[in-house]
């Protein structure tokens, strides 16, 4: 899996830390503008803090996911607040194999043979369908989850913390979980305020509301 933030909304914090001060202020939003960096992270972050996330709405990030499976864009896409491009299965066909290996098969040999040779004789089939004139739209019916796809997306601060919250958990599927992992390193390099506190629940709010109580991460009674 690669994951790149390949755009976002520039100085993020400057915006969002606008739009906080602006709700707690007389000025207008153009004298915001004259305000210094560290004046508007400490009226965001305190924002934040309150729980008024809607003002981290203004910043927007954009990420290029390459070679996830089609399980994993199956759930990613379940979040709705945000924008989504995927390689279409109807006008691309995909003739050599191309597929997730879950750890839990790759880890053993003889799965993994097994796994690989069932994938070969998947594709082996889909080319027979397309040899066959059937269109790619309908020969794809035969592949699997494990299928390669190529997204971009782009979400809001708001629906990241939301997304973070929920797929960096370790309930989460290990596989939309190492992207959601991925995509709050990359956004933390820069809007280092906005995401400080962003991750499972376990981890910002102290509780679980999996009730996960054999989870490494589980919190522990204070
Ligand atoms: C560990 C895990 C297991 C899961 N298992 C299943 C499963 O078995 N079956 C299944 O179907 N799904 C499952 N899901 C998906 C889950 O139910 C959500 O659909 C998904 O996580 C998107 O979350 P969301 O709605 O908060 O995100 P978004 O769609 O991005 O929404 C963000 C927030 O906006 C608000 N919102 C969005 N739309 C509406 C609306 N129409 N009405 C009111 N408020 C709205 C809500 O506050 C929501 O939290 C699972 C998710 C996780 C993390």
């Amino acid at each position: 899996m690669k994951v790149k933030l390949i755009r976002y909304t520039p100085e993020p914090e400057r915006v969002c830390g606008m739009a906080a001060a602006l709700t707690h202020s007389k000025t207008t939003p153009e004298k915001l503008e004259e305000m210094d960096d560290e004046q508007l992270k400490e009226i965001l972050s305190y924002v934040i803090k309150l729980g008024h996330t809607s003002v981290i709405e203004h910043a927007n990030f954009t990420f290029a996911i390459t070679g996830v499976s089609r399980a994993l864009t199956h759930q990613l896409v379940r979040h709705r607040i945000a924008s989504y491009c995927q390689q279409s299965q109807r006008y691309v066909s995909l003739d050599k194999p191309t597929y997730v290996t879950p750890p839990s098969i790759g880890k053993n040999e003889k799965m993994k043979k097994a796994y690989d040779e069932t994938m070969e004789k998947i594709w082996d089939e889909y080319n027979k369908l397309l040899d066959l004139d059937v269109p790619a739209e309908d020969a794809r019916y035969v592949l699997p989850n494990a299928t390669t796809s190529n997204v971009i997306v782009t979400m809001n601060a708001r629906a990241l913390l939301n997304f973070f919250e929920l797929r960096c958990c370790l309930h989460a599927q290990w596989e939309i979980r190492r992207l959601a992992n991925k995509m709050l390193s990359e956004v933390k390099k820069v809007a280092p305020t906005i995401f400080k506190n962003a991750g499972p629940p376990c981890k910002t709010k102290g509780i679980c509301p999996e009730e996960k109580k054999d989870c490494p991460l589980y919190p522990k009674k204070k």
